[in-house]
């Protein structure tokens, strides 16, 4: 489709950009570029292209991770609510294997978190205000993605690793209606936290909610 193009191919893997993923970052950056000052045009284009690398760099977290066990990823997405590595197959079996494949994306966006944090303040004690302010609100956008991805909801890297932690304890479906319940409970407080109009906050917690409430009914026909 035209709306999705490959934008190159990293140790192998093709990067797909879907068009939704640059609208939703210039949206969020539209305050930068009508600020009327070219600095701050500058780092609101900084920005915009930090959000993309830091959003490719925790996929590339998985599929490395991946690599190290024998799951190769085909192919990694990055789309309007954000990125997406495809597993060629279904991830080994293993409770470990599975904790560290899901663990380093977030894993990646807490080194970043701290990384750009440091070049930040090091920025600003240089006296380079504007070379420091699209490091700290890239550092910062970092950490809530790191936040936000350890949610326990499907289809989130939090979501996941606590259904790998459950299954062997408790059994793939109580795994998958707690994960599920707690998903739903994320969906109603993002909900709560984008009332009443940061819309795109909105668009994320109804797609987490649609996919636990989807997880939840899968169990209910299995049982029929
Ligand atoms: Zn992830």
């Amino acid at each position: 489709m035209f709306t999705r193009m490959e934008i190159g191919r990293i140790a192998g893997i093709p990067i797909y950009l879907d068009m939704m993923f640059v609208l939703v970052l210039l949206v969020f950056s539209y305050p930068y570029f009508t600020a009327g000052s070219t600095q701050l045009v500058s780092a609101g284009f900084i920005i915009v292209v930090g959000i993309l690398v830091s959003i490719l760099l925790h996929e590339l977290g998985h599929a490395f991770a991946g690599r190290l066990f024998r799951a190769p990823v085909s192919h990694i997405e990055l789309t309007g609510l954000g990125g997406v590595a495809h597993f060629e197959r279904s991830l080994p079996k293993s409770v470990a294997t599975r904790t560290v494949i899901y663990l380093a994306g977030p894993g990646v966006n807490l080194l970043l978190w701290v990384l750009l944090d440091v070049l930040a303040g090091l920025a600003a004690a240089g006296g380079n205000p504007m070379v420091a302010l699209p490091l700290a609100v890239l550092s910062y956008v970092n950490f809530l993605l790191m936040c936000f991805n350890l949610l326990p909801a499907y289809p989130l890297d939090g979501g996941h690793t606590l259904d790998a932690w459950l299954s062997p304890v408790l059994g793939a479906q109580w795994a998958t209606r707690i994960v599920a319940c707690l998903g739903l409970a994320v969906a109603a407080g993002l909900i709560y936290l984008a009332l009443p109009n940061a819309i795109f906050l909105m668009l994320v917690a109804l797609f987490v909610g649609l996919a636990n409430w989807q997880a939840l009914q899968s169990l209910g026909r299995w049982q029929r």
